[in-house]
């Protein structure tokens, strides 16, 4: 688990502010679930999956509860609809913190985070294709080029059942060829298999039936029309009929965004699909559902390797110096707080020369300074921290004015000069 510190932290809330303006511009409005539900909103998605099986953080709490720090947020949200039963379609994101006792590496943490979005009620394709496309535009304001979209349907729960026989049948026959690991993912979760990045094993996964032969017409139809409508936005796609994903609940739609510049271990940036069933599993009516989960981790990650999407400038505008040892930068830095600006300055009465390192080092455009001469005299001298600019003197009364007029000229360039 790790800290993330400024200007990273910076970046962070940047990128969550962004994610909320892409999925508020549709219609989905943020769900705040508790970091800790009861083990059974987990255990729900599928006693196979290994997040909930090998990586999930449970205990009993103080009350004899058994409970679990979230290692996911779409059973959350869904145990919160089938709690609330806000009126359909109920479109949510959410952005938090999930916890999976994996082994950490580059992009892989046992604290990371996701954004993602949920939309409940419609069984429509277009929706399906709604989610993709805030997921696809939301890359792409971040400034990723590289960002590789991969869709698959897993058919009906039959379809799905039927495909899961033939593939558990299909490994059975080649077991041989697996190794002790593989063999016991075979027991519990067959199509896992599918994901299996070992070498070794590349050539037998190959040979593996394919789920197109047992989509149902219907399934067939949603994945036709899913695909439409990502080509009539213009959203380029590969088919990959041995995507499965990690979790159990995935029916019909299932789709990864991969990164191009990550080890393929780690380059999932997110994936998501249709859960049709899952609310029912966790006692609410029959309500479809289709929803994504991308990692901030990792998805930053990818663009520190496309030199994309940097840490947003948030330090200090302005810098108070003040070697008076009295109450001015007290009261400036206050006074400008108040007016909106960014304002820090330097404690313990240190020499001027250690403040103007502190102004330095702060970033500020505008060091602000008031020494003795410029106290008795009620006047600021303002010392641009930028090439090119001239000190002045000016009275303090013409303060708010003058500095406004500075940073304007600042911070916004010439449009020429962009
Ligand atoms: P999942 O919920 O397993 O479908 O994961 C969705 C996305 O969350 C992945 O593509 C990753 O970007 C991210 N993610 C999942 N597990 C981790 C982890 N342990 N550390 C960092 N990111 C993760």
């Amino acid at each position: 688990m790790r800290d993330i510190l400024p200007p990273e932290s910076a970046r962070w809330r940047y990128f969550v502010d962004c994610f909320a303006a892409a999925a508020g511009g549709a219609g989905y409005g943020q769900v705040i679930p508790p970091l800790l539900e009861d083990i059974g909103v987990f255990t729900r998605l599928g006693e196979a999956t290994d997040v909930v099986t090998k990586e999930m953080y449970d205990f009993t709490d103080k009350g004899g509860r058994h409970i679990a720090l979230r290692p996911e947020q779409t059973a959350s949200v869904c145990r919160a609809f089938v709690e609330h039963r806000p009126t359909l379609p109920f479109k949510a994101w959410y952005a938090g913190s999930n916890f999976r006792y994996e082994k950490p590496q580059r992009g892989r943490y046992r604290q990371f985070d996701q954004v993602g979005v949920e939309a409940l009620g419609s069984n429509d394709p277009h929706l399906d294709v709604e989610v993709i496309s805030i997921a696809w535009d939301f890359f792409a304001d971040l400034g990723l080029q590289k960002v590789t979209l991969v869709v698959n349907s897993l058919g009906d729960p039959d379809d799905r059942d039927r495909y899961t026989r033939a593939v558990a049948d299909y490994f059975n026959a080649n077991s041989d060829d697996l190794s002790e690991e593989s063999r016991a993912t075979l027991s519990r979760n067959p199509l896992r298999l599918l994901d299996s990045k070992r070498p070794a094993e590349a050539e037998i996964v190959a040979g593996a039936p394919s789920i197109v032969e047992f989509w149902s017409p219907e399934a067939l139809s949603h994945f036709d029309s899913v695909r439409a409508g990502l080509e009539s936005l213009g959203i380029p796609f590969v088919v990959d009929e041995r995507l499965v994903r990690g979790l159990d609940y995935y029916r019909r739609t299932t789709f990864e965004f991969r990164g191009g510049t990550l080890d393929s271990a780690q380059n999932a940036l997110g994936g998501g699909g249709r859960y049709d069933g899952l609310i029912e599993d966790l006692g609410g009516p029959a309500t479809p559902g289709v929803g994504f989960a991308l990692g901030v981790d990792r998805t930053l990650l990818a663009c520190d390797d496309e030199g994309v999407f940097v840490a947003p400038d948030v330090g200090a505008q302005l810098f108070i110096i003040d070697t008076t040892g009295g109450e001015h930068a007290l009261l400036l830095s206050t006074v400008l707080r108040r007016a909106g600006y960014r304002v820090d300055r330097a404690f313990d009465s240190r020499s001027m020369k250690a403040q103007m390192k502190a102004a330095d080092r702060s970033g500020a455009a505008l060091a602000l300074i008031i020494g003795d001469e410029e106290a008795a005299s009620d006047q600021i001298t303002l010392r641009p921290m930028y090439a090119g600019g001239d000190q002045t003197v000016i009275p303090t009364s013409d303060l708010l004015a003058t500095v406004s007029n500075l940073i304007n000229t600042v911070e916004t360039p010439n449009p020429g000069e962009q």
